[in-house]
């Protein structure tokens, strides 16, 4: 079993689609083990996204996150850490696949990438670093 930091970005949560989001991951047989609508500190948001630090988008996606309310959920399962990035779809919403979350529900053009309603870690080492960041 693995366990996974997953992310409801303040654009999933404004839009009201936390519910919608939720009953795909429990449809694929994935557990909640934890749950909470949390309102992070800049400092805390710098540290999920460390590996961006630098880069053209990172001051507007800390920014983005900083707009509202995120849900914060630790998912476990078995492969869940790729598994429900496949059914995140890829990064960029517009051009994800029909049938993944940011496929269905990302396809407002008018969106910016930042706003791809999720979040997922992308291994075992930043699922654990982002578990305790979230939860601990
Ligand atoms: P993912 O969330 O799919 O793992 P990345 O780790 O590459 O994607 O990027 C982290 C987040 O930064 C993305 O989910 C998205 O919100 C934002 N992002 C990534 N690339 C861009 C970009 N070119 N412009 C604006 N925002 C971006
Ligand atoms: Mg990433």
């Amino acid at each position: 079993m693995q366990s996974t930091l997953v992310l409801i970005k303040p654009d999933g949560v404004k839009r009201q689609l936390t519910g919608a989001i939720l009953a795909r991951i429990e449809a694929k047989g994935y557990v909640v083990t934890d749950l909470r609508l949390v309102q992070p500190d800049r400092a805390r948001l710098e540290e999920h996204y460390d590996e961006h630090r630098g880069k053209p988008f990172f001051e507007p996606l800390v920014e983005f996150m900083l707009s509202g309310p995120s849900v914060a959920i630790r998912l476990e399962g078995d492969r869940v850490i790729e598994g429900f990035r496949t059914l995140a779809g890829t990064t960029d919403p517009t051009t994800a696949a029909p049938g993944t979350i940011r496929g269905d529900f990302g396809r407002d053009w008018g969106l910016k990438v930042q706003q791809n309603l999720v979040h997922g870690s992308d291994s075992e080492e930043s699922a654990a670093r982002e578990l305790a960041l979230w939860f601990d």
